[in-house]
């Protein structure tokens, strides 16, 4: 007799596709016969800087004590959050990455047959948290690649019990207005609860950008979720939080594991936040590296899409996957889209100016334009 455990597990588990990752570079190393130091990685928006000096500093301290457990409420980190956004602690929670944040607002929220919002080409997250609870998936269609509020608040019903909103959009890199974001938060009920997950909200460049911590004031239903792997350059120590009203860090605080973030993580996380020239050049190198980027697909008479997150969308003008194929054999990594519903695009991540430049060297020659 053969047990099929997949059979035994929930419905949505059973009906659940794994994340697909950007491909690592030791993977391709392997698989290339390649020097890793060969291979430019530009395919999960890490920071191309490498982490900040003071970062490394305070993991190289903390690792003095290995073998205690962390601070299970991160007490330093939450401070330095709350004054840096003039909040309280309480408003506080942390998760392992926003990821974790992300799947704790819908384990707290979400049952099996409750409806949850979010829009085409959204992060793959939604729909992965939203199938493993066994919820209702409800996508509603882009406009110009980008969410659209209005319809996703019309979505909204008595079973709606989370709307996820990504702002700026990965892999779109599209963003939605203060003024737009502020209509949206209005319409949604106060029981719904929306999560605002603002992973790249570091690299918006432009005048009176949305910013969640503006709106909680008055939503106690939002939940704005942001992250240390983008901008700040922590992505392997996997830190994020979240900002919302007391009432609901109190419940998401409920759900969290004690010890989500280890202490290396907490450690390199409270250091980042002084190292304010760290995040100026992130936002430096990631603004001249659009421009490099754009520039280069607009060579290659590809079209792409806007983008205020530190990736660009780009359209081969042919089905991707081939191409991607293709970048991989010349060392370059970058992210096929198609499970986003957008099969001719690429998303490149921001790299530095002589990985960006291999980059559009590599795809001019794959595509033999
Ligand atoms: C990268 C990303 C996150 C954050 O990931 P963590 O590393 O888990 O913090 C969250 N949301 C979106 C839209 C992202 O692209």
């Amino acid at each position: 007799m053969h047990t099929n455990y997949r059979a035994l597990a929930t419905p949505g588990v059973q009906g659940l596709q794994p994340y697909q990752p950007g491909k690592p570079i030791d993977e391709l190393a392997r698989e290339l016969g390649l020097d890793p130091a060969a291979i430019v990685k530009l395919a999960s928006n890490e920071n191309p800087l490498g982490p900040s000096k003071k970062a490394l500093a305070a993991v190289s301290a903390a690792a003095a004590d290995l073998c205690r457990y962390p601070d299970g409420n991160g007490f330093n980190l939450k401070q330095k959050l709350a004054g840096r956004y003039g909040l309280s602690s309480g408003q506080i929670t942390l998760g392992n990455g926003s990821n974790d944040i992300l799947e704790l607002a819908a384990r707290a929220f979400v049952s099996c047959d409750d409806e949850v919002v979010y829009s085409q080409h959204a992060f793959a997250v939604y729909p992965i948290v939203t199938q493993a609870l066994g919820a209702r998936h409800v996508k509603v269609k882009a406009r110009d690649w980008g969410h659209d509020l209005e319809a996703m608040a019309e979505a909204v019903t008595d079973r709606t019990r989370l709307v996820f909103v990504a702002n700026p959009n990965n892999p779109t890199g599209t963003l939605a207005g203060k003024s737009e974001v502020k209509r949206f938060l209005q319409r949604v009920p106060e029981t719904v609860i929306v999560v605002l997950d603002e992973a790249y909200c570091e690299y918006m460049v432009g005048d009176d950008m949305p910013n969640g911590v503006e709106f909680l004031a008055d939503h106690p239903n939002l939940i704005v979720a942001r992250t240390f792997s983008k901008a700040w350059g922590l992505a392997a120590l996997r830190v994020g939080y979240a900002l919302s009203s007391v009432e609901l860090a109190d419940v998401l605080n409920r759900v969290r594991q004690p010890f989500n973030v280890d202490a290396l993580a907490l450690a390199a996380a409270s250091a980042v936040l002084d190292d304010e020239h760290y995040l100026e050049l992130s936002r430096e190198v990631n603004r001249l590296g659009i421009q490099q980027l754009e520039a280069g697909f607009d060579e290659l008479g590809l079209s792409w899409i806007p983008s205020q997150g530190n990736f660009v969308a780009v359209d081969v003008g042919r089905p991707a996957l081939a191409i991607y194929e293709a970048l991989l054999r010349e060392g370059i990594i970058v992210r096929p889209v198609a499970a986003y519903e957008m099969p001719d695009h690429l998303r490149v991540s921001v790299g530095l100016e002589h990985e960006n430049a291999r980059c559009l060297l590599a795809l001019k020659r794959v595509l033999g334009n």
